[in-house]
């Protein structure tokens, strides 16, 4: 049997330092509109919906409550 296709794509996870994060895909291909994400603390991580690149929040920037 072929497993033509059924490749998965291991997408780019971003360690950020705020809760307040952008992207663009990063150009080329997986370019795509700049769009504003906002990261939960308590999620402490969000998937762009367009590239789906995983932005984490930094143990550092969780540890600070953001008041
Ligand atoms: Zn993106």
């Amino acid at each position: 049997m072929t497993r033509t296709g059924t490749e998965t794509i291991k997408a780019e996870t971003i360690k950020v330092e705020t809760g307040a994060v952008n992207c663009d895909g990063g150009g080329g291909a997986l370019g795509h509109p700049r769009v504003y994400l906002q990261i939960k603390p308590e999620v402490g991580a969000i998937e762009c919906p367009y590239c789906s690149r995983h932005y984490v929040l930094s143990e550092a920037a969780r540890a600070h409550p953001g008041h």
